[in-house]
């Protein structure tokens, strides 16, 4: 537990950055707010790790379930070409991952998603709302 990380600290620099959807087995799910890849989420874990594989056995396997849970429920809600992965935290080394969806024609399609799009992407409280329950149905 660091207050200088924003997953532990949950203060306003995570405010700025993600919403809160809910929990899951070990992990919070997050809808992030720049939305260039319409779906984007972020699944960190409960508790402060730095690396995946510093976690028990039991847990690794929670939280890839949830990380799976979450991608099942972005497919079905909005249908992406493809699903991406990311996990990298050097400045911010609290496990999460990031989970991206991908759409032929869309932004970066075959390529390394953008962690922060120049265009930055913001949505209405409304929209937010809205891509918030569609995920939630899905869980
Ligand atoms: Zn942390």
């Amino acid at each position: 537990m660091s207050q200088d990380c924003i997953y532990c600290a949950k203060d306003e620099r995570q405010e700025k950055l993600m919403i809160e959807i809910g929990q899951l087995r070990v992990s919070t799910l997050f809808l992030f707010r720049e939305q260039t890849y319409r779906g984007r989420c972020i699944v960190a874990l409960n508790e402060h790790q730095t690396e995946f594989f510093h976690l028990s056995q039991d847990k690794q396997d929670a939280y890839m379930r949830d990380v799976a849970q979450v991608a099942k429920a972005i497919e079905q809600a909005f249908n992406p070409g493809k699903i991406n992965y990311g996990a990298f935290g050097d400045t911010m080394p609290h496990v999460h991952f990031h989970i991206v969806p991908k759409y032929k024609d869309g932004a970066a399609w075959g390529k390394m998603f953008e962690m922060n799009p120049a265009e930055n992407k913001q949505l209405t409280d409304e929209e937010y709302e809205e891509m918030i329950g569609k995920i939630k149905q899905h869980l």
